[in-house]
C-alpha cells in the first residue's frame, strides 16, 4: 500500500475520534460528509469536484465528448445527459505559485515539489477560477454549485507525513485573506455567494493556533468534507481501462449490496488530473450517473441536500425537520461541529444561548477578538466563551453545561432581549427548542 493511501486509512481512525469530540459543542462551522437518508420515493445523492476548474482536454479522450477541449467541460455535458448537478470545489489560480519544480509523475507531488499547480505544471493560466470565466459561468449558468477550495491551493499549515516540502500558509490572517480574495472574486465576477469550503488536501491546522474552523466562522462558511471516494485522483495502474473499473466498481458494488447505501452521501470527484496526469473520471462519470440513475438516484448539489436532510441523525420524515431547515438556511448555530443535530438531547444553558447566534453574528466577534490573546485561549477551549462574551453575561459562563429549565430561559432570554412565549418546564429537548426558537 502507498504512503498516501496509507495516510488515509490511519486518517480515518483519527477521523472517528475527532468525531465524537467534535460532536460536543455547537458550531457555526460544520463539517458536512454526509446527511441523514433522504426518506421518500427518492433517493438523493451529492457529487463534489475538487481542483477545476480546468481547460485542458481530457486524458484519454471519451469519444462521444471529442468536440470539447476541456475536461470541466466534457464534465458538464455528462452531468446534463443524466439531469445531475454537482458542487464543483474551485481554485482561483495557481499561477503565482513559482518558482518551483515539477515532481515525479505517479506521486503526490506530480504537480509541483513545493506547491499545487492546477491543471498541471506550467499550465496554470489553463485552470483555475480567475483565468476561466467562461467554464465558471458554464458550470453556474447549468446549474452546479460552486465552492471554495483556496485561491491559490497552499496547504493551511504543514503536513510532516506526505506534503513535507510542501509550502504552507502561515496563520489566520494569510488564510482568510487567501479565502476572501476568492470569495470576492465570485461576488464581483458572477454575483455568486460562496457557503461551502474545502482545505486543501484536508489539512486542517494553521501555525498559529487557529484552525480550518475559525477560519470558516469568519467566512461563515461550512466545511464541505466527502464519505465516498469517486477515486478518480489516484495514480494509474498502467492500464486505463482498469484505473476506470477501479473507480466504478466501489460504487456499483455498494449498490448492488444495498440500493440504500448512498442515500444522503456525497461523493469526491476530480475535477482535474489524476497523479499520472490522466483523467479516467471522464469514463468513468457516466457509468457511476447509470448506475444511480438505475437504483433512483437523483444527484444534486451539496446544497440542495442539506434542505432536504440538513443533518446527519435525524429522520428526514420527522415534524421538527421544518424548524430546523429554517434557522439552518437563516444562518443559525444549531448544530455540532461533526453535523448532528442530537435531536433528544436535553438542552444545555450554552447551547440555548448559542443557537440564538447566527452566523453573522459569530464571524463579526470573532474577526474583533482574533487577535486577542486571552480571549482566543478561553475560546480555543470551550466555544461558547464566544456566546458569553458577545452577550455580556461571563458570570453565567460557569453555568453553560447545566440543563435549561423555563425559568433560566426566561431569565436569560431577557437578558438578552428576545421576547417570547414559553410554557413552564423542568428540561427541554433540543428539537422542541427548534420550535420556540423559530416561533
Ligand atoms: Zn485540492
Amino acid at each position: 500500500m502507498k504512503l498516501y493511501e496509507y495516510a488515509r486509512k490511519i486518517n480515518h481512525k483519527i477521523k472517528k475520534y475527532k468525531k465524537e469530540k467534535a460532536g460536543k459543542f455547537l458550531s457555526p462551522v460544520r463539517k458536512i460528509e454526509k446527511f441523514a437518508p433522504v426518506l421518500g420515493d427518492k433517493k438523493y445523492i451529492a457529487m463534489t469536484f475538487d481542483d477545476g476548474p480546468m481547460n485542458l482536454p481530457p486524458n484519454p479522450e471519451n469519444e462521444n465528448y471529442k468536440e470539447y477541449n476541456s475536461l470541466t467541460k466534457v464534465i458538464i455535458e455528462i452531468m446534463k445527459e443524466y439531469n445531475a448537478n454537482g458542487t464543483f470545489n474551485v481554485v482561483g489560480s495557481t499561477e503565482d505559485n513559482y518558482p518551483d519544480k515539477k515532481g515525479d509523475l505517479h506521486g503526490t507531488k506530480w504537480g509541483g515539489v513545493m506547491n499545487d499547480h492546477y491543471p498541471k505544471y506550467n499550465e496554470d493560466k489553463n485552470g483555475g477560477a480567475f483565468n476561466q470565466s467562461k467554464l465558471v459561468k458554464d458550470l453556474i449558468d447549468n446549474g452546479h454549485e460552486i465552492s471554495s477550495h483556496g485561491y491559490v491551493h497552499k496547504l493551511f499549515g504543514p503536513n510532516k507525513l506526505i506534503y513535507g516540502s510542501r509550502d504552507h500558509l502561515k496563520n489566520i490572517n494569510e488564510v482568510y485573506r487567501d479565502l476572501q480574495r476568492l470569495h470576492e472574486l465570485f461576488i464581483e465576477r458572477y454575483n455568486y455567494d460562496i457557503t461551502l469550503s474545502r482545505p486543501p488536501h484536508y489539512i486542517d491546522k494553521i501555525p498559529d493556533g487557529y484552525d480550518s474552523y475559525d477560519a470558516y466562522a469568519l467566512m461563515k462558511y461550512d466545511y464541505l468534507a466527502a464519505s465516498f471516494d469517486g477515486g478518480g485522483w489516484l495514480p494509474s495502474t498502467g492500464d486505463y481501462d482498469k484505473d476506470v473499473k477501479k473507480m466504478v466498481d466501489p460504487l456499483k458494488n455498494a449498490l448492488e449490496k444495498n440500493p440504500d447505501a448512498l442515500n444522503g452521501q456525497i461523493i469526491f470527484q476530480k475535477d482535474g488530473y489524476n497523479m499520472s496526469e490522466m483523467t479516467p473520471v471522464c469514463h468513468a462519470l457516466p457509468q457511476h450517473l447509470k448506475i444511480l440513475k438505475d437504483k433512483g438516484y437523483e444527484v444534486v448539489t451539496v446544497s440542495k441536500l442539506r434542505k432536504l436532510s440538513p443533518f446527519e441523525d435525524i429522520k428526514t420524515d420527522d415534524d421538527y425537520i421544518k424548524n430546523i431547515v429554517d434557522l439552518d438556511s437563516k444562518g443559525y448555530v444549531i448544530g455540532y461541529k461533526n453535523n448532528t443535530f442530537k435531536p433528544n438531547k436535553l438542552l444545555s444553558q450554552g447551547e440555548m444561548l448559542t443557537m440564538t447566534l447566527t452566523k453573522e453574528i459569530w464571524s463579526s466577534f470573532l474577526m474583533k477578538k482574533i487577535h486577542d490573546k486571552s480571549f482566543k485561549k478561553n475560546y480555543k477551549k470551550n466555544p461558547y466563551y464566544l456566546t458569553y462574551s458577545y452577550y455580556n453575561l461571563l458570570d453565567h459562563y460557569n453555568k453553560w453545561n447545566e440543563e435549561v429549565n423555563s425559568d433560566d430561559m426566561q431569565n436569560l432570554f431577557q437578558k438578552i432581549g428576545i421576547d417570547k412565549d414559553i410554557k413552564s418546564f423542568n428540561k427541554i429537548k433540543r428539537k422542541d427548542y427548534v420550535e420556540i426558537l423559530n416561533k
